[in-house]
C-alpha cells in the first residue's frame, strides 16, 4: 500500500527520535548555551516506550514506510536500545538504520548487529583533534569515534557511512584530510550542507560552504565524478573518485533542496509526527495510543496527517521563513 502527500510524494521513510538527549553539545545542534546544567530534557514517562515505537513501526510498515532510521538525540544513550532494534528487525521488508555520535558504539556495535540493524551511520566533523572538540564541545576525543567506526565494521556493518556537517571557517579545512582518510577505506563520506534547523545554532547563511565549493575542493585532488542515485528520493548527490578508491556523498539541503523527492515522515520521542524537519507543530499519537486507539484508528490517524502534507521548507527558504519558531533536530530526530 501506497499513501501520497498533496504534491504526490509517498510516504516511504520513517525516522523514530528515540531520546531527546545527548552527550555532545555540537554547536550547530545542541548549543551548550542553551542546552546547558539546567535544560530539561524529557522526562522518562513522556518517552514512547519500545513497545509503543513498534506498534506505530508496524502501522506504518502496513501502509509503505521501507525503511526506519533510529536517532535522536544520541540513540544510543537510550538505555537497552538493542531491545528495541531487535523488535524493529523482526517487521518484514523494511530496513532499519541508525545515525549516531559513535561515543559508545564500540560497546554496542556488536550488541547491534547482532539484534538485526542494517546499517549505521556515524556523525564524525573533523580528523583535528581541536577542530573536533570544538564542534562537539564535550571534549570528546576523535580516535574513540574512529574505534567506534573499526568495531562497526569489524562486526560486519559495510559500507558505513560518515555524516560530516561543514561550516565555514571551522572546519572546512577538515575536508581534504577526511577525505583522504576514508578514500579506499570503503566507508562512504558525506559533507552535510549547515542547516538552518531549530532556532538554537546561530545560522547564518554565510556559514554554509555550499556543496560545489566542497566538490571542488575534493575534485582538484583527487578527481571524482557524479554518479546516479540508488533510489528516488535519496538525499545525497553520490560522486566516484576516478581511482576506484569508493565514493562520497555531498547532501546539499540549503543550496539544492530535495524537497520534491521528499518521503520522510519524522516521530519525535515524545511520539509526535513532524512531516518536515522544519515543522512547528507536531501531531501528537502518544495520546490516542495510550487511549486505547486500535490499529486501524492510529493507520487511518497517518494516512490523514500525510495526505494533506504540502511541506517544502528548503525550496521557499528566504529571510522570512528562516527567522519563523522551529523545532529542534535533536528533539525530532536528524
Ligand atoms: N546524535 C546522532 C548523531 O549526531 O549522529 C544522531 C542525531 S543528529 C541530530 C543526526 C545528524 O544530523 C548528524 O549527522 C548531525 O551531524 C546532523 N545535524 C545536526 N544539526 C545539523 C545542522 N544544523 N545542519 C546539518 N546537519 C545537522
Ligand atoms: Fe548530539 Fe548528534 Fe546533535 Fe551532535 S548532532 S549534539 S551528537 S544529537
Ligand atoms: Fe523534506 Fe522538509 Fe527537508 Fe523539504 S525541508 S526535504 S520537505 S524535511
Amino acid at each position: 500500500m501506497t499513501i501520497k502527500d498533496k504534491f504526490g510524494r509517498p510516504l516511504r521513510d520513517l525516522r523514530i527520535s528515540v531520546t531527546d538527549r545527548c552527550n555532545f553539545r555540537c554547536s550547530y545542534c545542541m548549543p551548550k548555551e542553551i542546552f546547558g546544567h539546567n535544560y530539561e530534557f524529557l522526562p522518562r514517562a513522556d518517552l514512547l516506550t519500545f513497545e509503543e515505537i513498534t506498534r506505530v513501526a508496524h502501522v506504518m510498515a502496513h501502509i509503505g514506510i521501507r525503511k526506519i532510521r533510529l536517532t535522536g538525540g544520541e540513540p544510543l544513550l537510550r538505555r537497552d536500545i538493542e531491545i528495541l532494534v531487535r523488535l524493529l528487525a523482526q517487521i518484514p521488508n523494511v530496513e532499519l538504520a541508525m545515525t549516531t555520535n559513535a561515543s559508545i558504539l564500540e560497546a554496542k556495535a556488536h550488541a547491534l548487529k547482532d539484534a538485526g540493524l542494517n546499517r549505521i551511520t556515524v556523525s564524525l566533523d573533523a580528523l583535528d583533534e581541536d577542530t573536533f572538540k570544538e564542534m562537539n564541545d564535550a571534549d570528546f576525543p576523535v580516535q574513540r569515534v574512529l574505534d567506534g567506526i573499526q568495531t562497526a565494521a569489524d562486526v560486519g556493518f559495510s559500507p558505513i557511512k560518515i555524516n560530516m556537517v561543514i561550516k565555514r571557517g571551522v572546519n572546512e579545512k577538515d575536508i581534504l584530510p577526511m577525505a583522504r582518510y576514508f578514500h579506499g577505506s570503503g566507508h562512504i563520506l558525506r559533507f552535510i550542507e549547515f542547516m538552518d534547523v531549530g532556532s538554537t545554532n546561530d545560522w547564518r547563511m554565510d556559514d554554509v560552504i555550499p556543496a560545489q565549493e566542497i566538490v571542488d575542493i575534493i575534485h582538484a585532488e583527487m578527481p571524482i565524478e557524479p554518479i546516479e542515485p540508488n533510489y528516488q528520493g535519496e538525499v545525497a548527490n553520490r560522486w566516484r573518485y576516478k581511482d576506484g578508491g569508493g565514493e562520497v556523498g555531498v547532501i546539499a539541503s540549503v543550496t539544492q533542496p530535495f524537497c520534491g523527492n521528499c518521503t520522510r515522515l519524522r516521530l519525535s520521542a515524545k511520539g509526535e509526527l513532524y512531516t518536515c524537519l522544519f515543522g512547528v507543530n507536531g501531531h501528537d499519537l502518544r495520546s490516542m495510543i495510550r487511549a486505547g486507539a486500535s490499529d486501524q484508528e492510529i493507520s487511518e490517524r497517518i494516512t490523514n496527517i500525510w495526505q494533506p502534507r504540502q511541506d517544502r521548507y528548503s525550496e521557499i527558504r528566504s529571510s522570512e521563513t528562516s527567522s519563523l519558531p522551529k523545532v529542534e533536530m535533536s528533539y525530532i530526530g536528524g
